[in-house]
C-alpha cells in the first residue's frame, strides 16, 4: 500500500480480508484493490517478485516475505458473453465503480488503515444483521456470472448468513445457468459448503441448485446431520442413496481428486459390509484405505446397531496383537507365489485368497500351511486352465 500511495495512487484492502475483519473472523489473504492502471503496478513493483498471469484482468501478484497479495486495478466488468467472463473489463479510477462490479455486498467494502471502511453498498448493515445480498439486481448477475449463484450459498454455509429474498428468489430462478460454469469450479464450491459449519443447513435448503448439477441425488438423507464436516463423508452420504455402479461416474465427472473419489467410494461400499465381529473388522481393513475412524463414524450413522466404541477397542486390540489383516502381514509373498508357479496377476489374487481364509481363520498364518496351500490353489487352477483350453 505504500509503495502505491508513495507514487500518487489510492490503494484499498478489499473482499473477503475486510468481511473477515469486521466477523472477527480469521483473515486468510489480503487483496487489493487501486486506482494504478496495470503498466503502472507493473513499473511500481519491478523490484518485486511478482505473478503476472492475471494481468490483462487487471491482477498482478506481489509476493512480499514469502505471501502473495493480490492486488488488483479498479474495474468495471461489462457485456458478459459466456454466463461467468466479462466479454470486456475497463479500467476505472473510481473506487465505487470497482465495488460496484463485485458480488455481495458484504464482500464489496473496501478499508484503509487511516481512513476506516467505505461501504457503498450497505455492506456493513448487511454483515450486522448476517444477510447475503447482490450488489444491484440479483437476476442481472447472476445472469452475468452464475457462479455467483454457489458463492451465494457457499457464503451462507461458511458464516451462517442468510440470504435476503430477492437474492434467494433470484437463486431458484437463474439456477439453470450452472450448466454454464465448469466442474471444477462447481466442485471447489461444494467442498467448501461440505466443509463449512452451515453446510447441511444449507444442503437441505438449496438441493434444487446443487441437482441442477447432480441430478443423481434425489433426496438428502437425515444421516447429513449427524456426520461431521468432512466433505468425503458428506458427499458419501448425499450419494448413498444412488445405485452404487453410478458412483465412479458421478464424481470423476465433478473432477475430484483420485483421493476424494476413493474414500467417498469406499464409505458408500462399507454400507453394505457386515460390521459387527473382529472377523468383519479385519476384512473391512484389508478392503478398505480409507481411515477406519471415518469409516465406522460413516457407517454408524446410516446403522444405530453398530457398536461404535467396541468396534474401536476391537481395532485397538488388532493393532496390538498384531493380526494378520493385510497381504504385507501374510507369512508367504510374492516371490514364493512365482516359485510356486503363479505369474502376473494371479499373484495377487491368489495372496488376497489365502488373506481372506487367514482372517477367516480358516488357515493358520504360518509359512508351511501358507505354502501348501498356496500349492492347492495353484494345482487346482492349473486343473481347471487345462480343462478350459480342451
Ligand atoms: P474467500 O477468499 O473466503 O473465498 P473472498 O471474498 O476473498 O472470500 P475471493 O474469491 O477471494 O473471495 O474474491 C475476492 C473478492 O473478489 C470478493 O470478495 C469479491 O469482492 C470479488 N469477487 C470474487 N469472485 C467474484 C465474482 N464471481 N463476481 C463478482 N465479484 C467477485
Ligand atoms: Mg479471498
Amino acid at each position: 500500500m505504500h509503495v502505491l500511495e508513495q507514487a500518487g495512487y489510492e490503494v484499498y484492502i478489499v473482499g473477503g480480508a475486510v468481511r473477515d475483519f469486521l466477523c472477527g473472523r480469521p483473515i486468510h489473504d489480503y487483496d487489493l484493490t487501486t486506482s494504478a492502471s496495470p503498466a503502472e503496478m507493473q513499473e511500481l513493483f519491478h523490484a518485486y517478485q511478482t505473478n503476472t498471469q492475471g494481468l490483462k484482468h487487471g491482477t498482478l501478484g506481489v509476493i512480499l516475505q514469502g505471501r502473495k497479495t493480490e492486488i488488483t486495478t479498479y474495474r468495471q466488468d461489462n457485456s458478459y458473453t459466456d454466463h461467468r467472463h466479462p466479454g470486456n473489463v475497463t479500467f476505472t479510477r473510481s473506487v465505487q465503480e470497482d465495488c460496484a462490479r463485485r458480488d455481495f455486498t458484504i464482500n464489496a467494502m473496501v478499508y484503509h488503515p487511516d481512513t476506516g471502511i467505505r461501504d457503498f453498498f450497505g455492506g456493513m448493515q448487511d454483515l450486522d444483521s448476517r444477510i447475503i445480498r447482490t450488489v444491484g439486481d440479483p437476476v442481472q448477475r447472476f445472469e452475468e456470472d452464475a457462479l455467483r449463484i454457489m458463492r451465494a450459498i457457499r457464503f451462507s454455509s461458511e458464516l451462517g448468513f442468510t440470504i435476503e429474498p430477492a437474492t434467494d428468489a433470484a437463486i431458484f430462478r437463474k439456477k439453470e445457468d450452472l450448466r454454464y460454469i465448469a466442474a471444477e469450479r462447481l466442485q471447489e464450491e461444494l467442498i467448501r459448503i461440505l466443509k463449512a459449519p452451515y453446510g447441511t443447513e444449507v444442503i437441505f435448503r438449496y438441493l434444487p441448485v446443487l441437482q441442477v448439477f447432480l441430478p443423481e441425488i434425489a433426496s438428502v438423507p437425515e444421516a447429513l446431520r449427524t456426520l461431521p464436516a468432512v466433505p468425503e463423508m458428506k458427499m458419501a452420504a448425499l450419494l448413498s442413496a444412488v445405485p452404487e455402479s453410478s458412483v465412479h461416474g458421478i464424481l470423476t465427472r465433478m473432477k475430484f481428486s483420485r483421493e476424494f473419489c476413493i474414500h467417498t467410494e469406499e464409505m458408500i461400499q462399507s454400507l453394505d459390509i457386515p460390521l459387527k465381529n473382529r472377523k468383519d473388522l479385519k476384512h473391512m481393513l484389508n478392503r478398505m484405505r480409507t481411515p477406519f475412524g471415518d469409516l465406522l463414524t460413516f457407517k454408524s450413522a446410516f446403522d444405530s446397531s453398530i457398536q461404535k466404541s467396541r468396534m474401536l477397542s476391537i481395532y485397538g486390540d488388532i493393532q496390538n496383537m498384531g493380526d494378520c489383516y493385510r497381504l504385507k502381514d501374510l507369512k508367504i509373498n510374492g516371490e514364493d507365489m512365482i516359485r510356486i508357479g503363479f505369474r502376473n496377476q494371479e499373484i495377487g489374487k491368489a495372496l488376497q485368497t489365502i488373506l481372506e481364509q487367514v482372517i477367516e481363520g480358516k488357515l493358520p498364518n504360518e509359512k508351511t500351511s501358507l505354502t501348501a496351500y498356496a500349492e492347492d490353489l495353484f494345482q487346482s487352477a492349473d486343473t481347471e486352465n487345462t480343462y478350459n483350453s480342451f
